[in-house]
C-alpha cells in the first residue's frame, strides 16, 4: 500500500468513522443512501467543492434494476415525476448519406413496462441527496491517503484528517484515490467524443428510444419529459468540438442528416458539449481498506447507457458485503470482504464494458462487409423472441445473482 508523499503521521484526534465515501457524484450518493438506510452507522461524505455543474444538459438511462435500487434508498419518489419511462427501442445500421435507414432491431417489453427511464443526472443526484440525509458531510478535497492495521487517514487539502475503517472511492473517472493507493488502470482512448445537448421537437416521442450505429459512432435519440429528447452523439474529437461551436442551424441541420423526421422541427434548448470518451479500468477495485465504485472502478463507452448503471451495481453489491460484515459485529475494511466485492464485480464490469467497447468498433466504420454481416446479425437476432427477452432482462440489472438492493430487497 502506497501513502501520500505529503503525509504526516496520522492525527490520534482526528474523527473516526465507520465508512468514509470520497465523492458525492450519484454513484457515492446512492453509496451514502443506502448504508444510511440499511444500518445505523457513522458514515462520512466527503467532496471537493467544484464550478457549477452541467445543468440541465447531462441525461442518464436508469435500467429496472437501478430504479429499484433507488427506490429501496428512498430516492425514486422525489425522481419519479421527472423521469421519463423509454417504453421502446429500436436500432439502425447506416450511414448519413442513407435516404432511408431500416430498422435491424427493434425491443419493446412484452408487458409494456418501461425498458428503462431517462433523468437529468442532476435530478438523479437531487433526489439522492435528499436520500442521504443524516450522513456528516465534508467539503474538501482528499490529498493524502494512508491505510493502518485498524483505520485509513484522509488527508484534505486544508490539512484536515479524517479516520475510517473503511474508505470508498466514488471520486470518479481520474479518481484521487485510485492514485494514491498506486492502482494502475488499463484501457484505450476510443478516438470519439460524446456530443450530449438536450432537443425541443414539434410531434411527441411516445417514449420511443433510436440508436443509429453511423460510421463515426453511435448516435442515439433518448426521450425525456415532454416533447424534449437528449442526444449522445458520437463524432471524431475536432468535429464534435466543430459542432458543438458551430451556429444553431448548422447543429440541427447536421442533426437532421443524421436522425429520421419522425418527431418533426427540431430546436436545440441550451448549450451542446462534447465529452472525450474512453474506455479505461482499475486493474483492482480494492487495497487495504479500500474500494473504488463508479466511474473511479470502470469507464465505459456510453453508447448502451451502462455507466452509471454499472456504478449503482458497484454500489449495491459493496453495501451488501459491507452490511453483512457489520451486522456480524466484524470489520468492514477487513481483506475478505473487500476481496468478495471485488470478486462480484470486477468481471462484470470488465465484460460490460469489452462488450460495449467491441460493439462500437464493429459499428463504427463505413466497411461494407462488416456492415452487411453484422446487419444480417442484427435481424436474425429481431427474429430470435427467447435472445432478445434474454438481453432486455441482462439490460435490466436485477435477474437472478444480481445484488439485493437491484431487486429492492434490503441488504
Ligand atoms: C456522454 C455520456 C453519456 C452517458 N450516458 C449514460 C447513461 O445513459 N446511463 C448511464 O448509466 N450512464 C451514462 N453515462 C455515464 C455516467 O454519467 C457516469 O458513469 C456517472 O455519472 C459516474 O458517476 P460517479 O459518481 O462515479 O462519478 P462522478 O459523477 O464523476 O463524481 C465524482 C465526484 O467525486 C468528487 N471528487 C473528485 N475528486 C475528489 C477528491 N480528490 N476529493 C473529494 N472529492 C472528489 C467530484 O467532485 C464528484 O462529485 C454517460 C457518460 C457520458 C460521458
Amino acid at each position: 500500500m502506497k501513502s501520500s508523499a505529503t503525509m504526516s503521521p496520522p492525527n490520534p484526534t482526528a474523527p473516526v468513522f465507520d465508512i468514509a465515501i470520497v465523492g458525492a457524484g450519484a454513484v457515492g450518493l446512492a453509496f451514502a443512501a443506502a448504508i444510511r438506510r440499511e444500518a445505523r452507522l457513522k458514515v462520512a461524505l466527503i467532496d471537493a467543492p467544484r464550478p457549477a455543474g452541467d445543468g440541465r444538459l447531462r441525461t442518464v438511462a436508469l435500467s429496472p434494476g437501478s430504479q429499484a435500487l433507488l427506490e429501496r434508498v428512498g430516492a425514486w419518489s422525489a425522481l419519479a415525476d421527472a423521469a421519463q419511462p423509454i417504453l421502446d427501442m429500436a436500432i439502425y445500421d447506416g450511414t448519413t448519406a442513407d435516404a432511408v435507414r431500416l430498422e435491424l432491431l427493434h425491443f419493446a417489453h412484452p408487458d409494456g413496462a418501461p425498458l428503462a427511464h431517462m433523468a437529468y443526472t442532476s435530478d438523479v443526484t437531487a433526489a439522492l441527496d435528499a436520500a442521504a440525509e443524516g450522513v456528516t458531510r465534508i467539503a474538501g478535497a482528499v490529498t493524502g491517503f494512508a491505510a493502518g492495521p485498524f483505520v485509513a487517514t484522509l488527508t484534505l487539502a486544508d490539512g484536515e484528517e479524517v479516520r475510517a475503517r473503511l474508505i470508498v472511492a466514488a471520486d470518479g473517472a481520474r479518481s484521487k484515490l485510485r492514485a494514491l493507493a498506486d492502482i494502475a488502470t488499463s484501457g484505450w482512448p476510443t478516438g470519439q467524443a460524446g456530443i450530449v445537448a438536450t432537443i425541443a421537437h414539434e410531434r411527441d416521442h411516445e417514449g420511443r428510444a433510436e440508436q443509429h450505429f453511423l460510421p463515426a459512432g453511435p448516435f442515439a435519440m433518448l426521450p425525456l419529459k415532454g416533447r424534449f429528447s437528449s442526444i449522445v452523439w458520437n463524432e471524431r474529437p475536432e468535429e464534435a468540438e466543430r459542432l458543438c461551436a458551430a451556429p444553431e442551424a448548422e447543429f440541427i441541420a447536421e442533426l437532421e442528416r443524421r436522425f429520421s423526421p419522425r418527431l418533426g422541427a427540431l430546436r436545440r434548448v441550451g448549450e451542446a458539449r462534447a465529452f472525450p470518451l474512453e474506455f479505461r479500468f482499475a486493474r483492482s477495485y480494492v487495497a487495504d481498506r479500500l474500494a473504488l465504485i463508479g466511474d473511479a472502478a470502470h469507464l465505459v463507452h456510453p453508447l448502451a447507457g451502462q455507466g452509471l448503471n454499472l456504478g449503482l451495481r458497484d454500489v449495491a453489491t459493496l453495501a451488501e458485503v459491507v452490511v453483512e460484515r457489520l451486522r456480524l459485529g466484524l470489520d468492514p475494511g477487513a481483506r475478505e470482504p473487500l476481496a468478495e466485492y471485488q470478486r462480484r464485480r470486477r468481471f462484470d464490469a470488465l465484460t460490460s464494458g469489452l462488450g460495449m467497447d467491441a460493439m462500437n468498433r464493429l459499428f463504427s466504420n463505413d466497411s461494407a462487409v462488416l456492415r452487411s454481416l453484422r446487419d444480417l446479425g442484427l435481424r436474425v437476432m429481431d427474429r430470435a423472441g427467447p435472445l432478445k427477452r434474454a438481453l432486455i432482462a441482462e439490460a435490466a440489472g436485477g435477474g437472478r445473482g444480481a445484488p439485493r438492493l437491484l431487486k429492492g430487497l434490503g441488504v
